[in-house]
């Protein structure tokens, strides 16, 4: 935790160090730091046994102390972000490797990109267009350095991505340009989230067998391609097992979220069964307007709503507004200062509405981490 002196509870931080969560001002987003610990451990030893490395995804958690964790207990080699700000911050931080995993194109990203070097970071980005060669060489000659590219080719989620049959020719483009061309990234995000094991299955096939034919095209045209990323929380295994991926890009594994607990493995359990959510936003009840009808203060100020309701033990969520969310409580069960803790739909959008990240270990604060990235979407 950053010194805290001066930070008043309530007002600048949701609690101090040592307090029992019962004393946490609400709402708050919880990190089960046991839980935690475990979700990096389990992702750790699922690389090593598959011999590839972790590029854990920073734009989950957007925290530079949670990212130190995965870099020096989770066995990642570094990081991945998606904006050059969210990057910076990060650098800003003393994190030393990263990728963006994304494309950049305005002339004013890119030469942030280009300046991050100088902050002593090795740094990547992925292009899938031509026209974006030139800029990003003219911004690194301007600053005297040297950034890694990466082909970003579509391997089925039909978003950014060029044709793998369209390797080549920009392959040409960037090592003209006096680029490091090392590598190609191939993410499917839509296939992440696929309930069905077998379905999921079947799209990640299809992503490796794209990805194998852009990668030996390049390979052909005598490219070394060292590296080939990708892979996200549903589909690691697939990518991780295939021999082609060389780095997966997981993110949600370190908390997960209710999404990702629909999606199911091969034995039909569901994902957080290896992966136990370990972020929660903390809410009290502030009102029961009407027998059987309970309304908590964290709404969609403090959880995203874009992947469905959030999770409640035992109570279901009815709906979220800017401040509220709405259970049914048809057994009468709550009173009014009642504590839940609720698994949001989507981590990644959920933590960026939050400064703070409230550690937990069992029932007492251990930490407070702020997120270091938040807002940084430029
Ligand atoms: N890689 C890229 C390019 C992504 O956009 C994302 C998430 O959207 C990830 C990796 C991580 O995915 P997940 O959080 O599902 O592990």
């Amino acid at each position: 935790s950053p010194d805290l002196t001066g930070y008043e509870p309530g007002y600048d931080i949701p609690a101090l160090l040592g307090w029992p969560v019962q004393q946490v001002h609400t709402p708050a987003l919880l990190i089960d730091l046991d839980a935690l610990e475990r979700n990096l451990a389990t992702m750790r030893a699922a690389c090593a046994d598959m011999g590839v490395s972790l590029r854990a995804h920073g734009k989950m958690h957007r925290s530079a102390d949670l990212a130190r964790l995965q870099m020096a207990v989770g066995g990642a080699v570094g990081l991945c972000c998606q904006k050059v700000s969210e990057a910076e911050a990060f650098v800003r931080a003393g994190l030393r490797d990263v990728l963006i995993s994304n494309e950049l194109r305005d002339p004013a990203k890119l030469d942030r990109l280009a300046r991050l070097p100088l902050l002593g970071a090795r740094v990547a980005v992925c292009v899938d267009d031509a026209a974006a060669i030139a800029p990003l060489a003219e911004a690194c000659a301007r600053h005297g350095t040297q950034i890694d590219v990466l082909i970003e080719i579509d391997c089925g989620a039909g978003r950014c991505g060029i044709a793998p049959d369209a390797v080549v020719p920009l392959a040409q483009i960037i090592v003209s340009a006096g680029l490091n061309l090392t590598g190609v990234q191939a993410y499917h995000g839509k296939m992440q989230h696929i309930r069905d094991f077998a379905a999921r299955q079947a799209e990640a096939a299809r992503a490796e067998s794209l990805t194998r034919h852009a990668v030996g095209l390049l390979r052909d045209a005598g490219f070394a391609i060292a590296t080939v990323t990708g892979g996200g929380s549903g589909s690691f295994g697939f990518e991780g097992t295939s021999g082609l991926w060389t780095e997966l890009q997981c993110g949600s594994y370190a908390v997960m979220d209710a999404d990702y607990a629909a999606v199911r493995d091969a034995e039909g359990q569901p994902l957080s069964a290896r992966f136990p959510p370990a972020l929660q936003v903390l809410t009290q009840v502030m009102s029961l307007p009407r027998p059987g009808h309970a309304v908590c203060d964290a709404g969609l100020k403090s959880l995203s709503g874009e992947s469905g309701l959030p999770l409640a033990e035992g109570l279901t969520c009815l709906g979220l507004s800017d401040e509220h969310s709405e259970f049914a409580d048809p057994d009468h069960r709550l009173k009014v200062g009642d504590r839940m803790r609720l698994i949001p739909g989507h981590c990644a959008p959920t933590i960026n509405l939050h400064d703070w990240l409230v550690g937990l270990r069992g029932d007492r604060v251990e930490c407070l981490w702020p997120v270091t990235a938040r807002g940084r979407s430029f």
